[in-house]
């Protein structure tokens, strides 16, 4: 049975109670107007949430990927994008802490902590989307210096940031995953090439980006040459996306509750019918599932164990309970919940990414049948 400790029900708490008070109240405007939400990042810096699984001699909390899924769940109840913003910034600090040099540790991870220097990550491109191996971004040794060409797209956090986490391919003739190395690249680098109108996730934008001839400095590579895609599958941080989905399948399933126990029609409230209590009921087993499941895959990942399994489930059941929660709240929200006066018409929006983005579900699909196969197969 999965239970959380003592701290991470405090942390729950506190996350709660910060997300209720300062990011819900203000999420339809940041929503509506596609602003930023920079205010409430720095006050999550304030208090190194933005640095909560980094060790705490780099001014972080020394928190576990559990810790970051009871967090991000919190945040994304309230404000899906907040929660992008967090856990993008820190799966890039997550990599300096894990593949950088102590010196590189020393320079970037404390101003990452409190937010004061803000991550982006720069993996994808036009040919590299759910196949990374289409990527062309070329990094070429000249003396002491890479020079790097090519684009990335999708690069959350850009606009408001400082740092991309540049992947590219240092050896294209390299069997991928090798020949991929990292770079930390000042944004002020980079030329923006598109900065897309979103369905959802408004307030965080993911713009195109150029780099033409860029030149970085070696000690801005991280990890080691030709190898920094390979480390990338030992990360687990990915576990932010279904903790995502978690957080909007329940805001979605409070909200409906809330309505439809006071909207009245036919002389009772909607919420008496039978019809609509089961629906509710369905709602709830969807978010309790999608949660044990993405507790299961952050806990096995904390503890080293192999959990490509579990991961696949969490990010399917849970981002798929975002989607079909966030539909039925807005089917018993009826007319209203269509309007932007209320939360659920962004709920719907913002789930629809999740889905697509963190790699498609078919491919976490793909790993889940293979598994499967692995795991299930008995002699007969
Ligand atoms: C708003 C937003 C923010 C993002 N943020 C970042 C970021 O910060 N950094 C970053 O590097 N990337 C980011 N991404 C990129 C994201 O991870 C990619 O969009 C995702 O990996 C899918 O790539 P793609 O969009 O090119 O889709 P494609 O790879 O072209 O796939 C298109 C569709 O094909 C289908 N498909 C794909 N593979 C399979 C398969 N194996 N079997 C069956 N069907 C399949 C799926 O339906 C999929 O949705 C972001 C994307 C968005 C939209």
């Amino acid at each position: 049975m999965f239970e959380l400790t003592d701290d991470q029900r405090a942390l729950r708490e506190a996350a709660r109670e910060f997300a209720e008070r300062e990011v819900r109240p203000r999420a339809i405007d940041l929503d509506r107007q596609g602003q930023y939400p920079a205010e409430i990042l720095g006050e999550l810096g304030d208090r190194r949430w933005t640095g909560l699984t980094l060790s705490e001699a780099y001014g972080g909390k020394g928190g576990s990927l559990v810790d970051l899924v009871v967090l991000v769940e919190e945040l994304s109840a309230a404000l899906m994008p907040v929660a992008s913003a967090l856990a993008l910034h820190l799966g890039v600090a997550t990599v300096v802490e894990r593949f950088g040099t102590g010196e590189q540790r020393e320079r970037w991870l404390p101003e990452m902590a409190r937010f004061e220097t803000v991550g982006a990550l720069g993996l994808s491109e036009e040919h590299a989307g759910s196949d990374k191996s289409g990527m062309e971004t070329t990094a070429t040794k000249v003396g002491d210096e890479w020079l790097l060409d090519g684009h990335k797209r999708w690069v959350t956090n850009y606009l408001d940031g400082d740092e991309v986490l540049v992947y590219a391919r240092d050896d294209p003739e390299a069997p991928f995953p090798d020949g991929v190395t990292a770079f930390l690249v000042p944004t002020a680098e980079f030329d923006v090439e598109e900065v897309w109108d979103t369905m959802g996730a408004r307030p965080v934008k993911s713009p195109k980006v150029r780099l033409d001839g860029v030149r970085v400095a070696d000690d801005r590579r991280i990890g080691p040459v030709g190898g920094a895609y390979r480390q990338r599958s030992t990360l687990s941080t990915g576990v932010n996306v279904p903790a995502r989905g978690v957080g909007i399948a329940r805001a979605a399933l409070e909200d409906t509750v809330a309505y439809t126990a006071e909207r009245e029609q036919g002389g009772s409230a909607i919420g008496d019918r039978q019809g609509v209590r089961w629906r509710a009921g369905e709602m709830a087993m969807r978010v309790e599932t999608a949660r044990l499941l993405t507790f299961r895959a952050a806990a096995l990942a904390d503890r080293g164990e192999d959990h490509r399994h579990e991961f696949a489930m969490a990010k399917v059941a849970a981002t798929e309970a975002a989607v079909e929660n966030a539909n039925e709240a807005m089917q018993l929200h009826g007319g209203i919940g269509y309007t932007t006066e209320k939360h659920v018409e962004r709920y719907l929006r913002d789930a629809r990414l999740l889905t697509l983005a963190g790699g498609p579900n078919e491919g976490h699909r793909d790993t889940l049948g293979e598994t499967t196969f692995e795991r299930y197969r008995r002699e007969r």
